[in-house]
């Protein structure tokens, strides 16, 4: 029996409570060397590595809606700037067919039904081709307009993003979390602002309830990127998943095998994969405890069934290539 600071607590349904159904897209491949994401790393292990996206259905009233967590790779990197495909070198071997778009188009879905984007965040294996979603609203992390105009700090330079990436007019913002922010290079949040308002779900300090209904709830997972997001979905009686986006890139460490890696900043410092090593780990530990046995309970109900997915994990898409759209979770 796990102690009660260890149990997760998630909402209870309403009486007509609406579940959504999950389906994995292709989002395209890209290759990361071991050494720079995990501890005790082979130092000449490359491990090609998919980039997950997920379709989010909602069938409730008053019409269905379609949102799409995170986009992956481009499939045309021209679309990529100087300096972001220069990065990009060093992730090859990468894999761009199928795309978000052609991965819809399997399962007979175009890109133009998607009402809603939503980015876990702005790294470029994860902003795929967003003009593909003409009639998208566009939701982001607070900071990301900031992040994608300006850059955020040394390691984080502007030319690794681009400020056209989103459309102008249809990309919303969710309010910042924090009034004041621990980093001095901490993007600024945009005026252009989702109505929504954080509040804590037991061992998340702060979460969204999306549609306002507890089918999804969008959790802040600082660390990885300014503005990094994951999501919580309620699939079914007694069923949640977790999407948790590059809150670590490898499983073994959300398990505890193994820790974020840290390597030669170039300037005699070190730095990780992510923006604050910290708060990252602060992040990886919440998620871990999602994976205990027993550990997520509903209020006033009993145990729950989660399933956690991190977008780079290939053991998890090899094992569930039929849940692939049209297939679900
Ligand atoms: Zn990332």
């Amino acid at each position: 029996m796990s102690s009660n600071t260890e149990t997760i607590i998630l909402p209870a349904p309403s009486p007509k409570q609406p579940y959504v159904r999950i389906s994995a897209l292709e989002g395209g491949h890209l290759t990361l060397p071991e050494k720079l994401f995990i501890t005790d790393a082979d130092p000449n292990k490359r491990a090609t590595v998919p980039s997950l996206c997920f379709l989010i259905q909602q069938p409730a009233s008053p019409k269905p809606t379609n949102l799409i967590f995170d986009l992956g790779l481009k499939r045309d990197f021209t679309g990529y700037r100087p300096a972001q495909q220069h990065h990009i070198d060093q992730r090859q071997p990468t894999i761009v067919s199928p795309d978000v778009r052609e991965s819809l188009q399997k399962g007979g879905l175009s890109a133009s039904e998607i009402d809603t984007v939503i980015l876990s965040h702005v790294h470029w294996d994860h902003v795929g081709t967003p003009s593909d979603f003409s009639n998208a609203e566009f939701v982001v992390g607070s900071g990301t307009l900031d992040l994608l105009a300006h850059g955020g700090g040394t390691l984080y330079p502007a030319e690794l993003f681009n400020p056209d990436e989103l459309p102008k007019g249809r990309t919303k913002e969710l309010p910042p979390v924090r009034t004041s922010s621990s980093s001095s290079s901490a993007p600024k949040a945009s005026p252009n602002q989702t109505q929504h308002t954080w509040t804590p779900l037991s061992a998340f300090p702060a979460v969204v309830d999306f549609y306002g209904d507890g089918s999804l709830y969008v959790v802040d997972a600082p660390g990885h990127l300014f503005g990094h997001v994951n999501l919580l979905a309620r699939t079914g009686p007694g069923k949640w998943v977790y999407l948790g986006g590059d809150c670590c890139h490898d499983p073994r460490i959300l398990r505890g095998e193994r820790g974020i890696a840290m390597y030669d900043d170039g300037s005699g410092g070190l730095r990780s994969v992510h923006v604050d090593t910290e708060e990252a780990a602060g992040t990886v530990k919440r998620i871990a405890r999602l994976l205990k046995q027993g550990s997520v309970v509903e209020e006033g109900g009993g145990q729950m069934e989660i399933e956690v997915v991190l977008a780079h994990d290939r053991e998890w898409r090899e094992k569930n290539l039929d849940r692939f759209w049209p297939g679900t979770l």
